[in-house]
């Protein structure tokens, strides 16, 4: 008898023929998520199964399990080898101070003679001699008792269902490249597109010295929280000031973040060749300022079409947003008063509605291609 952490998954059920690959990925996002704690990390038929950990780390293993993409629901349980006798002794000393109580039993293993409904009553009858005050309860009982009879040939018993984040295994969707600023909006994009399997990148632009090196830091602490979710991921930093200085000095100032948006998704686009991202990643949600209009996101996705745009927080409000970012810890850092580079050099009246014609116009009067290309040899790659 020990204590274990039995794991469900969902989604990945209906992958087919490729579930036994999804089921791999998952299974090493597992092990490297409670790598430090030396505990064993298994899969078993319809469940991962967490054991021989310290009973001291319990909390903390537990905490991190809730975080990784593709699992649904943990428990703690009791591991049995599978007997009537073992399982019926240790029924006959459960003591609880729940006033109600169901017992419900998941017969996986079908050679296991006894069937689910009728192994029930037995079982709920041994439970109810051990505790004379207990009663019955199948709707809404104060305490489920769950016997899960697997085909390893062990049962499980356990009473509780953690939530996790669902989703999809990081990695079994390929690479994206994350936009990320000091923003709200960029954490809570990058953990909604990796909830759907994506590993990370991430690429933030910063105008040093018209930024300083705290909004720097806060980025990287912004991606740091990332990676509870998503795991390690690079974070590329690329210098924008010249950029941006060119483009203030040379074109209309209401086109100023029109610009500057095109020239961030053809760096995006020559970082996503280099680091094997196949997806570009925004916080952008429609209507929120200038640049998130139809018109605006259209001139935008205009300079890059090799990749798609993925704009996950597109039809959500800030609420929802903000809702989201208190859920996974980023808003806190979020919200610091840092400037990004998209504030400095902000024009009064920047256009709402571009025309891609007047913007390529005004774009022509800089020599793009040696900016971008002199950005890209300065790019700085930290590892979070
Ligand atoms: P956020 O709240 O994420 O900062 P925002 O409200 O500031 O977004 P914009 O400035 O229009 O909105 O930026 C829209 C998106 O463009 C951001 O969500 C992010 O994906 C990307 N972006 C903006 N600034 C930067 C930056 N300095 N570095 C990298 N990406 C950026
Ligand atoms: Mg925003």
């Amino acid at each position: 008898m020990k204590k274990v952490i039995l794991l469900r998954f969902g989604e990945i059920y209906l992958k087919g023929k490729n579930k036994s690959y999804f089921e791999r990925v998952l299974l090493n996002n597992i092990k490297n998520k409670v790598k430090e704690y030396g505990c064993d990390v298994v899969k078993i038929s319809g469940r991962y199964l967490v054991a021989n950990f310290d009973d001291m780390d319990l909390n903390s293993i537990i905490n991190n399990l809730t975080k990784i993409f593709g699992l649904t629901s943990l428990s703690i349980a009791t591991e049995f080898d599978t007997s009537k006798e073992l399982l019926e002794k240790f029924l006959a000393n459960y003591k609880t101070d729940a006033k109600t109580f169901r017992v419900t039993v998941k017969r996986a293993d079908k050679t296991f003679s006894i069937a689910s409904n009728e192994y029930e009553k037995i079982l709920g009858g041994i439970v109810l001699d051990a505790n004379p005050n207990l009663k019955v309860c199948l709707k809404n009982p104060e305490l489920e008792l769950v016997v899960e009879i697997r085909e390893n040939k062990k049962t499980y018993i356990l009473t509780k269902s953690i939530p996790c984040c669902g989703g999809m295994p990081v990695g079994t969707s390929g690479k994206g490249l994350i936009l990320l600023s000091g923003g709200i909006d960029s954490p809570v994009a990058g953990y909604m597109m990796s909830k759907r399997g994506l590993e990370l990148v991430g690429l933030h632009f910063h105008s040093f010295p018209y930024t300083s090196a705290q909004a720097k830091e806060k980025v990287c602490k912004l991606a740091k929280i990332l990676t509870d979710y998503t795991g390690h991921f690079k974070l590329i930093c690329c210098p924008f000031t010249e950029i941006q200085e060119e483009i203030h000095k040379h074109c209309a100032p209401e086109f100023m973040i029109t610009i500057m948006r095109r020239i961030m998704m053809r760096i995006a686009k020559i970082c996503c060749d280099k680091f094997g991202a196949k997806a570009i990643i925004t916080g952008e949600s429609l209507a929120q300022v200038a640049s998130q209009t139809i018109e605006s996101i259209n001139v935008t996705n205009d300079a890059q079409t090799t990749y798609p745009v993925f704009r996950p927080c597109i039809g959500m409000d800030k609420m929802e947003i903000i809702e989201i970012s208190k859920k996974i810890g980023t808003y806190d850092t979020s919200i610091l008063p840092y400037e990004d580079c998209c504030t400095v050099f902000l024009p009064k009246n920047p256009v709402i509605k571009p025309h891609l014609d007047k913007a390529k116009r005004e774009e022509n009067k800089l020599d793009i291609e040696k900016l971008i290309n002199k950005a890209i040899e300065n790019l700085e790659i930290i590892e979070i």
